[in-house]
């Protein structure tokens, strides 16, 4: 019970039999709970595990529905992100249903969350799930929605049923609107608030060009339904996936409509300086939707299906599942596009966290490892992913891309290790293996990371000045640059 992660005692399991018969429930962990099977089932049996669940959501925190930068967040050693809470119009219900913790090869079991990034990973189920809600709500969830059906008493039971999940998620939404879009017989869905309807259908073309564009280039997506719900989220996240569906912030929703208050600044409006300078931002803003959408959608094959413990190793999953959402602004609007993504949301990220005093230190290590929630981002998702770009650099685009299908091919519904899919990209590119080797003890093991990325100095930035690094220049225009200055100042003064 994932959610008992960040407040212990939220979600409570009762009253357990095991084939009718009652047992004892044993709770080793917050997050876990476990019922002794006696006999043990074999191999090709079954047993019926029944359960009962109560729960205590708590209540979004103010401002959820903004992208409003906490500074104390960046300095956190836990976060909530969201996963769990109830606001009027959304209730985020995820690490509700139960799964199998998996089993790694040394008989050891996946950690449960740290408080910081992923919550769960589990051996891939099959799900068959209803709920039952007020009239005036619908529930979300993953795979083929299989009836709405009114009951005697006025409320309408939801069911959902989906294969091969590891994790299931549950939304109850509440004025929601729906656009859809079927692509090589996926049915592409995106769930938002009537507010935020523009958005929302821009949403669902993100969506669908990413899925277009990874089913390309790394295969078949498995389900047959494919949503994405806006929600609200905390501690910093844009987005949540989860096997066929993802959620993605209500403030990037409203970002790009108004960067100023999405940013949580909205009083600083009536500066006609500041909105001069930040004339670029909305369409940044709307970029970073896009691009975390793509984000998302790559989750799909990067441990969704070619599964790795999220907790253990995010460096497995994360920074190429960064990196295929970079390839996706490349694929879709052009090399430049790509490159100022990198730029702004990868690069400055770490330069950032480096100039408000945060240290480089190893990738490779489990979420628990990080002392921080800005330490955990930066290097994760801002240095982390582009040992990619240095690796495809190193073996040209037919080998590099040759490799990552090779890995995408080979390891679907299987477990991987932070170095599989290096020693993927090496096997394509043949005799690579130990150059590759040697990038990621540089980029996820080293702290190298202000040589290769820069140290961060935005006044140099903004007068040309050379990052170092082999020429690691930020290709952001002056006005982008004045603006992130000025944000950066409002930040501090916070
Ligand atoms: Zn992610």
């Amino acid at each position: 019970m994932t959610a008992n992660a960040d407040r212990a005692g939220s979600v409570k399991l009762q009253h357990a039999t095991v084939n009718k018969t009652p047992v004892l429930i044993e709770q080793p962990e917050p997050t876990l709970y476990r019922v002794k099977l006696d006999p043990v089932a074999q191999p090709g049996t079954g047993a019926t595990i029944e359960l009962k669940v109560s729960a205590k959501v708590p209540v979004a925190p103010y401002q959820s529905d903004q992208l409003g930068a906490d500074p104390s967040s960046m300095a956190a050693n836990k976060a909530e992100y969201g996963a769990f809470l109830s606001a009027d119009e959304v209730m985020s219900l995820n690490g509700l249903v139960p799964g199998v913790v998996p089993q790694k090869s040394d008989g050891t079991y996946f950690a449960g969350p740290s408080g910081m990034g992923d919550l769960a990973a589990f051996e891939p189920g099959h799900y068959l799930v209803s709920v039952e809600v007020p009239s005036t709500h619908a529930v979300l969830a993953a795979g083929n929605a299989l009836g709405e059906v009114p009951r005697p008493d006025g409320r309408v039971r939801f069911s959902f049923g989906v294969s091969g999940a590891r994790d299931f998620p549950l939304f109850v939404t509440r004025g929601y609107q729906k656009s859809s879009k079927v692509l090589d017989g996926v049915t592409v869905e995106s769930h938002y608030l009537g507010a935020d309807a523009a958005a929302g259908k821009r949403v669902l073309d993100y969506a669908v060009s990413a899925l277009a564009e990874y089913q390309k280039r790394f295969g078949p997506y498995p389900w047959n339904t494919f949503r994405v719900i806006e929600a609200r989220l905390t501690g910093g996240a844009g987005g949540m996936e989860f096997p066929g569906l993802v959620s993605v912030s209500t403030g990037l929703y409203r970002g790009a409509m108004d960067p100023l208050s999405a940013l949580g600044m909205g009083g600083l409006g009536g500066l006609t300086e500041l909105h001069e300078m930040l004339k670029g931002l909305d369409q940044m803003m709307e970029q970073t939707l896009e691009f975390t959408v793509a984000h998302e959608v790559a989750h799909q094959w990067f441990a969704m299906m070619i599964g790795n413990d999220p907790i253990g190793d995010p460096v497995a999953d994360e920074p190429l599942t960064q990196y295929a959402a970079l390839l996706y602004l490349e694929w879709k609007h052009g090399k430049a596009s790509a490159n100022s993504m990198r730029d702004a949301q990868l690069k400055l990220a770490y330069q950032f966290y480096r100039m408000s005093g945060g240290r480089d230190g190893p990738c490779e290590r489990a979420t628990s490892e990080f002392e921080t929630t800005g330490e955990y981002a930066a290097l994760i998702y801002g240095k982390a992913p582009l040992l990619f770009e240095a690796a495809r650099k190193q073996l040209g685009d037919a080998s590099f891309f040759k490799g990552l299908r090779a890995y995408a091919d080979e390891n679907r519904w299987r477990w991987v290790a932070p170095d599989t899919s290096l020693k993927a990209l090496g096997k394509a590119s043949g005799g690579s293996a130990k150059s590759l080797e040697k990038l990621r003890k540089r980029w996820w093991v080293d702290s190298k990371g202000d040589e290769d990325l820069g140290k961060g100095d935005l006044a140099g930035l903004m007068h040309g000045a050379d990052l170092g690094g082999g020429g690691a220049g930020l290709n952001i225009d002056p006005a982008q640059l004045k603006a992130l200055e000025e944000l950066m100042k409002q930040l501090e003064g916070n």
